[in-house]
């Protein structure tokens, strides 16, 4: 159905003094619409209100003055620079408007002329404003209320100045906003006590005071949660519509948990609960399982794999590397093939006859479970009766990929699993479609690593720690923060620092090297190496933070550890403290502010990953903190995620009780919402 076209579609150059030239204008800021406009916000503000007698006027405040232009002078510094010097005089006393390099205002400003200035006051040898905002008033209008109001300040583009923007802006508003349909329904907007648009749309832009604009402000920023909320749980909806349903079995994870030589933890317990429920519900599960590094989500994975099998059907497992999915392959299979479940695995590597065993058993059904890297997602492996797809640190692939495999079988149940612990704001927002399972804590009898940052001066000491470790038999790693050495910088390289310390302070130990660059091949080669002790020190970049157990690496030293994110210190810390030894993460680096030392500080204090992961989002943002493998992020222009979680929340619950009761948002009451949503999602919901 198509809803009536409203006001707001109406493209921006039918504005009074917009045309076709200046829209173009207009679409470098993303405004095509009258709509667009409206909902283009200002920066910032102008307080013009705090009009002030010359004679009291305090230096070092913004403040305007109303007085007459009683003397106008151009002249050349000795700097070269052209000043236009204008006194005013409102009869109480006088101060100088400064103009650089802006002769041609001079015509603007007739002696005699009543104007009305607005600035930063400061103080010289005398009063003086430096290039103010300022209105010639009219001396037969003493009505300055417009004037001496708050006024918006805009993000501007070339060709388009502060006044003209505020000046469409006024006349939209005055020719087209009641035209304009509410997307937020009156009964949520009666419950949440927020204002209708025409109010917020006005306050946004001319507020009439600091209350109505922080009214404004919140009902904007409501509605744009409650619009993505809404698309999320429609998104969710239709998921959940065409699930399989699998069979609970009571006694499953008894006879699960006495396959292992250790207890599960309550932990674990409550997310196999979650999972078996959503499974056997007949929707499709769609579930993040959160759990720091080490937190045993594999158990977990598992149990639901086996589940998948029992009911029936076939489960599959992506890993980002090979040699991950290899390591996911002998654990599976140790305890599931004794039950009889045929576990496969499938990578880049495998010979042709294991590959051609693969496409066939899956194809027919005799295949239960499969393991493998992206491989998984060949055209010519197809599935009899697809039940389960798990992937493994979800945070290293793409949005593209794990569509991909899911869509191998959209009926299925899907468990995402990933080490980065996502706060609970951002996970609203970025994952709102799924459910998510939080994995706490970490099994018993695991020590935290112990973690120290040092400065650089610290450095011999470091490796001689890192020889005593290596002398009881012990492994490290060595991160640094690039592979190659460039001129313009001190930060070593690994391929400068491989050759430095394997002919210098480990010339009698084995070095190994691992950074991205490298094929396939030779990175799994290396880790195996590392793996079976036959590397001591595996000096390394970033590569190595997903990576596979190796229990006796108990030293991790990250150089210029103040150039990462605390969330990617953490997930690089997580590859030690793996076994029965304390194990010991040194960061390295100067700080170059109190900032990145805080931080510093802040990740030697916890190993509670989500207590690190908070702090980080609250640093860098979520863009930088989900990294720019997260593409198609949704974009979020008013609300901020952490500062407005409380209202996000509210917005959320509405937008999920309307869609459950009108999944299709077939009320014409919600014909506002659709179209909110059709306009900012194009393509992407
Ligand atoms: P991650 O969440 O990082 O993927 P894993 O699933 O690899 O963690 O588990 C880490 C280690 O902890 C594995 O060696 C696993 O066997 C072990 N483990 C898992 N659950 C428990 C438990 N309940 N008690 C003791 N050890 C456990
Ligand atoms: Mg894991």
């Amino acid at each position: 159905m198509q809803d009536k076209k409203s006001s707001a579609d109406i493209s921006i150059r039918y504005i009074k003094g917009v045309g076709p030239k200046r829209a173009l204008v207009f679409q470098k800021l993303g405004i095509e619409t009258v709509s667009d406009l409206f909902y283009y916000l200002p920066r910032r503000y102008e307080d013009r209100t705090n009009l002030v007698r010359i004679k009291d006027l305090k230096p070092g405040l913004e403040q305007a003055v109303l007085g007459k232009i009683v003397k106008c002078n151009i002249f050349t510094a000795k700097t070269g620079r052209n000043i236009l010097d204008g006194v005013i005089d409102d009869g109480t006393g006088h101060i100088s408007a400064v103009w650089y390099n802006m002769p041609f205002l001079r015509k603007t400003l007739p002696l005699g002329a009543v104007i009305f200035a607005f600035g930063q006051v400061d103080l010289f040898k005398r009063l003086q404003m430096t290039h103010p905002s300022y209105e010639i008033v009219d001396e037969n209008k003493k009505d300055i209320s417009k004037i001496a109001a708050i006024f918006p300040v805009y993000s501007l583009t070339e060709d388009l100045t502060q006044r003209y923007l505020r000046n469409t802006m006024d006349t939209a508003i005055h020719a087209y906003l009641r035209g304009m349909q509410d997307p937020l329904p009156t009964e949520i907007r009666a419950r949440k006590k927020l204002v209708d648009l025409e109010f917020a749309v006005k306050n946004i832009h001319f507020p009439q005071g600091d209350e109505h604009l922080a009214r404004a402000y919140h009902r904007l920023v409501f509605e744009e949660f409650f619009i993505l909320q809404a698309m999320l749980a429609i998104k969710k909806k239709k998921y959940f519509a065409q699930g399989l349903k699998h069979i609970k079995d009571e006694g499953l994870l008894e006879e699960f948990e006495s396959l292992f030589d250790f207890k599960f933890t309550d932990e674990q317990k409550k997310c196999i609960k979650e999972i078996e429920d959503d499974m056997a519900s007949g929707k499709a599960m769609y579930r993040l399982l959160q759990g720091d590094v080490g937190s045993g989500k594999t158990v977990v994975a598992m149990f639901a794999m086996l589940m998948s099998v029992r009911s029936g059907f076939q489960a599959v497992m992506m890993a980002p590397t090979e040699i991950l999915a290899r390591q996911h392959y002998v654990t599976v299979s140790k305890i599931l093939m004794p039950l009889g479940v045929d576990v496969r695995l499938i990578v880049q590597g495998i010979d042709k006859n294991e590959r051609e065993v693969v496409i066939e058993t899956s194809a027919s059904g005799t295949l239960d479970v499969l393991i493998g890297t992206h491989a998984l997602l060949g055209e010519k492996i197809k599935f009899k009766s697809l039940g389960l797809v798990v992937i493994d640190e979800q945070h290293k692939f793409g949005v593209e990929q794990r569509k991909a495999l899911r869509d191998k079988n959209t009926k299925a149940a899907t468990l995402v699993m990933t080490a980065t612990p996502i706060p609970r704001s951002l996970a609203m927002t970025f994952y709102g479609d799924m459910d998510i399972s939080y994995l706490k804590g970490k099994p018993l009898g695991r020590e935290p690593v112990v973690t120290y940052w040092v400065g650089r001066e610290y450095r011999e000491k470091v490796y001689k720690f890192v020889l005593e470790e290596l002398a009881s038999g012990r492994q490290a790693f060595i991160v640094y923060p690039r592979i190659k050495e460039t001129d313009s910088s001190d930060i070593p390289s690994i391929e400068n620092m491989f050759g430095e310390l394997k002919n210098g302070v480990f010339k009698d130990k084995n070095v190994g090297m691992l950074h991205g660059r490298m094929v396939m091949e030779e990175k799994d080669k290396t880790m195996k190496l590392f793996k079976d002790k036959k590397i001591d020190v595996l000096v390394a970049t970033t590569v190595v933070e997903v990576g596979i157990d190796v229990p006796n690496a108990t030293v991790m030293i990250i150089e210029h550890a103040d150039r990462y994110g605390l969330a990617q210190l953490h997930q690089l810390r997580g590859r030690i403290g793996r076994g029965k030894h304390t194990s010991y993460c040194i960061l390295i680096g100067d700080p170059k502010n109190e900032i990145s030392e805080e931080r510093l500080e802040s990740i030697s204090g916890t190993s509670d990953g989500f207590e690190i992961a908070e702090k980080d989002l609250e640093n860098r943002g979520p863009g930088e903190f989900l990294g720019s493998r997260q593409s198609g992020l949704p974009e979020i222009r008013f609300g901020n995620i952490i500062k407005d979680y409380a209202i996000m929340k509210e917005a959320r619950e509405e937008a999920f009780n309307l869609v459950q009761a009108d999944p299709s948002l077939a009320d014409s009451r919600h014909a506002g919402i659709k179209a909110c949503i059709r306009e900012r999602f194009k393509g992407k919901a």
